[in-house]
């Protein structure tokens, strides 16, 4: 280790930044994110410092440093920001006689100490060093970092802090109480924390407290609904893989991607609730309890779903069932088939010039015929329409829409497991599609796009496989 991490309490401790521009600007920053005192000399300043100072939020000191080499003892803590050698020199030379630590910016010969990229979730903060060798590198891993410490992490630590004392005298055993804490602060707690809500939060934690100290039922458990996309493990949230990575056990459909389940902790229990057409290997009912017995026996649950939970997903009949037994639950949004499949196959949903709005469908075979859809309303021209299940009746839908108006020769794509490297686009009209996706060997799930916009994929596709 070249440099020993530690972190500075400079709370109103007076700290000297000399120079004025942008650089200075941004260790001002820095220091005042720490509470710091900021006097700041500079014969001039740029329009933020000149604010800051106006505002009384720093002090500003007009003139050169050498005129005050002097009041150098009055301070804690020294920066140089300046682009003058000499200066810098001086300024280093000037503090380390007195023993001040300083760092002068980008000149790691010139510091005594270094300042770390910073994650802050006050009052957790994660620091990121290179040693000064490589600062650009600190940055890319403190983005890394970034997404893996969730923006309400600070609230977490505040709802420790605040139960920190009536923990420890109800579990007085030191080990209990780590277990407890560990199962609170990785556990329900804790996501409904993440998730802004921290009064249930404390309910739940008051209540798993209750249940350690007499030692009779497991923490409670929580069921996250997951969207997991369209396929390509990218294109999951943030909060997506957290809870993929957390989970106890996974409770998932066909239409979750190999690349996504690949992602599950090793040691999770992963359920397999089908959903193939006309196959459904558990009856929605049995899901629906499936999901609700997993989380009392204290378990964290992930129902994941493709696409998004609420888009076709049957979503709102699973969190029915929960909702009424009281479980606690979270929907966690994914990138929907529509979204993706347009995104990869360069067809916007929507353009100026050909649609102002996009309606999605649900193209479901019920006894041989498309469930009843508002064939009067698909035909209006000037927007989009998105079939999702679409494939069986593909030509029944094409047949409707032009028995409702709509011309022969109106643009139409079916997309293939977009997003996948197995995606496949055929592009057509009403009057050609259907035959055109007879004559291919496609492969479910598949999405239809109908509508002007299907011109710009010729011009707009980006995204090629070798459609295997
Ligand atoms: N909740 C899902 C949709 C479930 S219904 C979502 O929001 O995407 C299942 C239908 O979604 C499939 O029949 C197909 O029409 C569509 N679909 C899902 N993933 C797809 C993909 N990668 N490519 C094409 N269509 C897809």
């Amino acid at each position: 280790m070249d440099y020993l991490p530690l972190f500075f309490k400079l709370t109103d401790a007076p700290c000297l930044v000399v120079g004025g521009g942008e650089v200075a600007l941004r260790k001002v920053d820095t220091l005042r994110r720490a509470g710091a005192s900021v006097t700041v000399i500079s014969p001039a300043l740029c329009p933020a410092l000149t604010e800051l100072a106006e505002g009384g939020h720093i002090h500003w000191v007009a003139g050169e440093f050498a005129a005050y080499v002097s009041e150098l003892p009055g301070f804690r803590l020294v920066i140089s920001a300046t682009d003058r050698a000499d200066v810098n020199q001086a300024v280093y030379r000037a503090a380390v006689a007195l023993n001040l630590p300083v760092n002068v910016v980008d000149c790691p010969e010139l510091c005594t100490f270094i300042f770390p990229a910073i994650i802050d979730r006050s009052p957790v903060v994660a620091a990121v060093s290179s040693g000064g060798v490589s600062p650009v590198l600190a940055r890319l891993l403190r983005g890394r970092i970034e997404a893996l410490i969730p923006p309400g992490f600070g609230e977490l630590a505040r709802l420790a802090e605040r139960y920190r004392s009536q923990v420890k005298a109800a579990l007085t055993d030191p080990s209990r109480r780590r277990r407890f804490w560990e199962s609170a602060l990785q556990g329900t707690p804790a996501e409904l924390v993440l998730s802004g809500r921290s009064g249930e939060a404390e309910a739940v934690l008051e209540r798993d407290l209750a249940a350690a100290v007499s030692g009779s039922s497991a923490a409670a458990g929580m069921v996250y609904l997951v969207g997991a996309g369209p396929g390509d493990p990218d294109l999951l949230t943030v909060r997506a893989l957290r809870l993929i990575q957390e989970a106890d056990v996974v409770v998932y459909d066909r239409l979750v991607s190999p690349e996504v389940m690949a992602l599950v902790r090793k040691d999770a229990e992963r359920i397999y609730a089908g959903k193939q057409r006309s196959e459904h290997t558990l009856p929605q009912d049995q899901i629906n309890r499936l999901l609700a017995d997993l989380a009392k026996s204290g378990r964290r649950v992930v129902r994941l779903k493709g696409g998004d939970p609420f888009i076709f997903g049957r979503g709102g009949e699973e969190i029915e069932t929960l909702m009424a037994e009281g479980i606690v639950f979270q929907v966690v949004p994914g990138i929907t088939a529509a979204s993706g499949c347009a995104a990869y196959a360069g067809i916007p949903l929507t353009h100026r010039d050909y649609a102002q709005s996009c309606t999605f469908v649900t193209g479901h075979l019920k006894d041989g015929t498309v469930i009843d859809l508002d064939w009067r309303r698909l035909a209006v021209p000037q927007q989009t329409i998105v079939i999702y299940m679409g494939l069986q009746g593909l030509e029944a839908i094409c047949d409707s829409l032009q028995a409702h108006g709509c011309a022969p020769d109106l643009p139409a794509a079916l997309i293939q497991q977009g997003t996948t490297r197995h995606q496949v686009v055929v592009t057509g009209t009403l009057a050609s599609l259907p035959g055109k996706v007879a004559e291919r060997n496609i492969k479910a799930p598949t999405l239809v796009i109908i509508g002007q916009v299907v011109r710009l994929h010729e011009r707009l596709a980006w995204f090629h496989t070798d459609g295997a």
